[in-house]
C-alpha cells in the first residue's frame, strides 16, 4: 500500500514502522526488566454493597512504580505487552501477588476477596488451569472462593468453547469469574451466554452518563436485567457520586466500585480505609 503512494511515502512509511518497532522492543526490554527488578504493583479498589455497606472485595490494578518516570497506570505499558509473552509473565506475576496479599491480609485478620484482571491470551493458555492450580497449592492457607478472575471482554476470545471449558475446569478449583467492561465488545452476549461466569461488570462508559443520557441508562437497565435473566451476579463500574449510587440501587443493582466510594489504593491503607468505611462512611443509601 505504501509503495503505491510513491517514494517518500514509502520512506516515511518505512522509516515511522521500523522507529514504532525500535520502541516496542525498547519497551518490552523494560517491561521484562520490571518484572526481574519487581517493580509492578497491585493498587487495590474496594467493591461494596451500596444498600448494606458491606465490602464485599476489592479489585487488584496493576501500576508500574517506574524509577524514573513514577507511579504508570497499565495503559502506559499494558498495550505494549497485548499479544506477547510478557502478557502472560505479567499475568502469573499479577496472581501470585493477589495470593501473597490475600495470606498478608489474612493474617492481619481481614478477610477480603481479591479480583485480578486477566487477557484473553493468558487464559487462553493451555496450561493456564495447571498453572493457576499450582499457584493455589503454594499458597494452602488461602480460600481458592476469595480469588475471583475478571475476563476483560474487550479482548478477542478465540475459541470460546476452549476458554469456557479452561473457566469450568479453573471453577473446580474453587476461583471464581467475571467478565469485565460489559457491553463494549463484540460478543457480550455470546460470552453471556457461553461462558460459565457468575458476574457481569458493567462497564463505566455506561455508568458515566446514564443519569443524563436515556439511552445509556437504558443500556444499564438493560444489562441488570439479562444479569437477572441469566442467573448472574451484577456489579457497576466508575461509580462517582452518590446520585449514581441512588440511580443504581433503585435499577436493583446494589454492588458498586468507583472513586465516589473509594479510589485504588496501595494494599497497606486498606485496612484503615474498610476500618473508616464500616465505622463512619457506609454509604446505606435506600
Ligand atoms: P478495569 O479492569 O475495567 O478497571 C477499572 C479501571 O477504572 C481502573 O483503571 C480504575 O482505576 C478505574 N476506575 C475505577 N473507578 C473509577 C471511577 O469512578 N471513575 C473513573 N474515571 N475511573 C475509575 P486502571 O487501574 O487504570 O486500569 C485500567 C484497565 O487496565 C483495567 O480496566 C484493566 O482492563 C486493565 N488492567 C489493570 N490492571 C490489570 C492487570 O493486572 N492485568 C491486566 N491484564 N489488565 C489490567
Ligand atoms: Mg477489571
Ligand atoms: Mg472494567
Ligand atoms: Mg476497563
Amino acid at each position: 500500500v505504501a509503495k503505491q503512494k510513491g517514494k517518500n511515502c514509502y520512506h516515511l512509511f518505512d522509516f515511522e514502522s521500523e522507529d514504532a518497532i525500535k520502541l516496542r522492543n525498547e519497551v518490552l526490554h523494560n517491561i521484562s526488566c520490571a518484572i526481574e527488578l519487581n517493580e509492578f504493583v497491585l493498587y487495590y479498589q474496594p467493591k461494596v454493597n451500596m444498600r448494606t455497606g458491606q465490602i464485599i472485595g476489592v479489585e487488584a490494578l496493576i501500576r508500574w512504580q517506574h524509577p524514573s518516570r513514577g507511579l504508570l497506570p497499565p495503559f502506559e505499558f499494558l498495550p505494549f505487552v497485548e499479544n506477547h509473552h510478557l502478557s502472560v509473565e505479567i499475568g502469573e506475576w499479577v496472581i501470585e501477588e493477589a495470593l501473597t496479599q490475600l495470606a498478608r491480609w489474612k493474617k492481619a485478620g481481614l478477610d477480603l476477596p481479591i479480583s485480578v484482571n486477566i487477557g484473553a491470551l493468558q487464559i487462553q493458555q493451555a496450561n493456564f488451569t495447571n498453572r493457576l492450580e499450582k499457584l493455589l497449592r503454594a499458597y494452602p492457607e488461602i480460600d481458592p472462593q476469595n480469588l475471583q478472575i475478571e475476563i476483560l471482554e474487550t479482548s478477542e476470545i478465540g475459541d470460546v468453547n476452549n476458554v469456557s471449558q479452561t473457566i469450568n475446569n479453573c471453577l473446580k478449583l474453587g476461583v471464581s469469574f467475571a467478565i469485565d467492561d460489559f457491553g463494549t465488545g463484540y460478543s457480550s452476549l455470546t460470552y453471556l451466554r457461553r461462558l460459565p461466569v457468575d458476574l457481569i461488570k458493567i462497564d463505566q462508559t455506561f455508568i458515566r452518563d446514564m443519569l443524563v443520557d436515556a439511552e445509556d441508562k437504558a443500556i444499564v437497565m438493560g444489562i441488570i436485567g439479562l444479569a437477572n435473566s441469566f442467573d448472574r451476579k451484577v456489579i457497576a463500574e466508575g461509580v462517582e457520586t452518590i446520585a449514581h449510587g441512588t440511580a443504581l440501587l433503585k435499577l436493583g443493582c446494589e454492588t458498586a466500585q468507583g472513586y465516589g466510594i473509594a479510589k485504588p489504593m496501595p494494599a497497606d491503607q486498606l485496612p484503615e480505609w474498610a476500618k473508616n468505611w464500616t465505622t463512619d462512611q457506609a454509604w446505606q443509601i435506600s
